[in-house]
C-alpha cells in the first residue's frame, strides 16, 4: 500500500518540476518521507531519519521535508515540535494534496503545514482526475512498466487487538468499480500485463459502501479486471481468513489469468491467541480453507504473517504456531515481534512476553519456516514454469523475474529478452529466497 502511494507522490511530484531522483538526500530540493507506523521499530526510524536530514542539506534553507502517511496521521503536529525543519505532514487519506503544497512551501520555506484530516466518507480521487497526467502515461521511469498495483479500498474496520491501521487509515472504504475498472484498463493498453489489487482487506471489497448501482463483491471484481484484454496475470493481497469466501475460493476455478498464489495472515496457531487478538476465526477454519485452495489449485503457494510473544503467549501456544508452520508448510512467511502500538487494546494487556523469550521463539520460528521454504523450492526442481521478467542487467548477463506462484527465478537473459516479456524457464538451482534456471527457446 505505502509502495503504491509513494508511487502516486513520485507522479504528481513530476508533474510540477521534481522527475529526477537525487542521488542523496542531502542534495535533494525535496524530500518525502512515506511513512509506516505498524510497529514501533517504523516509527522510530522515521525519527532517526529526520534527525540525519537536520541541517545536512545542502542548501538546508530551501530544501523542503515533507512526512507523509501513517506516522504523519499518527503524530500530526508533534513531528513539528520534535523537528521544526519539517515544512508538510500529510496524513494518510491526504498525500493527493502533496504537489499542491509543495508548491506553497515553494514560495515560503519555513512555513509548517499539517493535513491530517480522516474522514469515513473519503473517496480515493478517480486517476483521471488526479492533478498528474494520466496513469497510464509514464511519466517517471521509477515505476515498472510491465507490473503495477491498483488500490480498491482504504482503511479497515477489522480492529485486530495488536493493529493500529484501523486508527492511522481510517474507516474501511471501498473504490467505486468503474474508476477500479478504468485505472486497469488505461494500466494494460499502457502495456501492464500483471495487475496486484490492493487493500487491507479485499474480501469485503464492496460491503460497506455502495461501489455500483447493483451490489458488488470482490469476486465479481476480480471476474471484471480479468475480462480485460491483454491482462496476463492477476493477483490480490491481503485477505483476512474470516472473510475468505467460497465464492472467491471458487475463483480459482473460474479464472485462469489469477495466479496460484494466496497471502492468508494466520497471526497465531494458538485458538486462545487468536481469540485475544479477535481475529474472528479459529485454527481449525483457517486450516480447513486452506485445504480448500489447495483443491482448487493444488500448485498454490501459501504465505502468511505470524505475530511472535503476542502478550500472553505461552510455550504451549508458541508452539501450536509452530505445529501450524509444519503443517501448512507455508513457501514464506512474515513474521514478526509484537510491539505495543497507540490505541491499540493489546498495549493494555498484562502478561508482556520478555523480550529475550520472544527474540528466542523468533529465531525458532526462523529457523523452521528457513528449512521448510528450502524444501519447497526443491520442489520445483527439473520443472519448467512461466518467468515475468522484472530486470535485465545485461554486462551481467543476469535476469531476474516472478513464477505465477511468485517466485523469483535468476536465469542467464537471451539477447532478445526485455523486462515484461513472459519466458519459460527450467529450474536448476533451488535457494532458501529464489529458484535459479535456464530459459527454454
Ligand atoms: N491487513 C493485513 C495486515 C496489515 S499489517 C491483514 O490483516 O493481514 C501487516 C502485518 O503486520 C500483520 O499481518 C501483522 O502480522 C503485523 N502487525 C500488525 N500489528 C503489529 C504489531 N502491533 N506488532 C507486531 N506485528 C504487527
Ligand atoms: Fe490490522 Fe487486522 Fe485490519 Fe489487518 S485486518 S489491517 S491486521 S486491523
Amino acid at each position: 500500500m505505502n509502495l503504491r502511494d509513494s508511487e502516486i507522490m513520485r507522479q504528481m511530484l513530476a508533474g510540477i518540476g521534481y522527475a529526477t531522483q537525487a542521488a542523496t538526500p542531502e542534495h535533494a530540493d525535496l524530500v518525502v518521507i512515506n511513512t509506516c507506523s505498524v510497529r514501533a521499530k517504523a516509527e522510530q526510524k522515521v525519527y532517526s531519519l529526520l534527525g540525519q536530514l537536520k541541517g545536512n542539506a545542502t542548501d538546508s534553507a530551501k530544501q523542503i521535508v515533507a512526512v507523509t502517511g501513517c506516522v504523519a496521521q499518527q503524530e500530526g503536529s508533534t513531528l513539528f515540535q520534535r523537528m521544526p525543519h519539517v515544512n508538510i505532514v500529510l496524513g494518510t487519506q491526504q498525500i493527493y494534496r502533496l504537489a499542491d503544497l509543495v508548491l506553497a512551501a515553494e514560495q515560503e520555506s519555513s512555513s509548517h503545514t499539517l493535513a491530517t484530516g480522516l474522514s469515513s466518507s473519503f473517496v480515493i480521487p478517480a486517476f483521471h482526475k488526479l492533478p498528474f497526467p494520466a496513469v497510464s502515461q509514464q511519466i517517471t521511469d521509477e515505476e515498472p512498466r510491465h507490473k503495477r498495483f491498483v488500490n480498491i479500498m482504504q482503511g479497515c474496520n477489522n480492529f485486530c487487538a495488536y493493529c493500529v491501521v484501523p486508527y492511522t487509515r481510517g474507516r474501511e472504504i471501498s473504490r467505486p468499480l468503474g474508476h477500479i475498472l478504468d485505472e486497469a484498463q488505461a494500466l494494460v493498453e499502457s502495456g501492464v500485463k500483471e495487475i496486484t489489487l490492493l487493500g487491507q482487506n479485499v474480501n469485503s471489497y464492496g460491503q460497506t459502501n455502495r461501489v455500483a448501482d447493483t451490489p458488488v463483491t470482490f469476486s465479481d471484481l476480480l471476474r471484471q479486471v480479468a475480462r480485460i484484454s491483454g491482462l496476463q496475470r492477476l493477483r490480490f493481497t491481503t485477505s483476512h481468513p474470516k472473510d475468505l469466501s467460497p465464492e472467491l475460493i471458487g475463483c480459482f476455478d473460474e479464472l485462469d489469468i489469477l495466479c496460484p498464489q494466496f497471502h492468508l495472515p494466520v497471526q497465531s496457531g494458538s485458538n486462545a491467541v487468536l481469540r485475544r487478538m479477535n481475529r474472528g476465526y479459529t485454527r481449525e477454519e483457517y486450516l480447513s480453507k486452506v485445504e480448500q485452495l489447495l483443491e482448487r489449485r493444488p500448485e498454490m503457494a501459501i504465505a502468511t504473517d505470524i505475530i511472535i510473544g503476542f502478550p500472553g503467549e505461552t510455550e504451549e501456544d508458541f508452539s501450536l504456531t509452530l505445529d501450524l508452520l509444519r503443517q501448512v508448510r507455508y513457501h514464506s512467511s512474515f513474521f514478526f515481534k509484537y510491539s505495543d502500538r497507540p490505541h491499540t487494546p493489546a498495549a493494555t494487556f498484562p502478561d508482556k512476553v520478555e523480550p529475550a523469550v520472544a527474540s528466542r521463539r523468533f529465531q525458532e520460528f526462523q529457523e523452521l519456516q528457513d528449512h521448510i521454504s528450502l524444501e519447497r523450492n526443491q520442489e520445483y526442481l527439473g520443472k519448467t514454469v512461466e518467468v515475468l521478467i522484472d530486470q535485465i542487467n545485461r554486462k551481467a548477463s543476469t535476469a531476474n523475474g516472478r513464477t505465477p506462484t511468485n517466485h523469483i527465478v535468476h536465469f542467464p537473459p537471451e539477447p532478445q529478452h526485455n523486462q515484461g516479456d513472459l519466458v519459460q524457464v527450467r529450474i536448476t538451482g533451488a535457494g532458501r529466497h529464489s529458484l535459479k534456471g535456464e530459459t527454454l527457446p
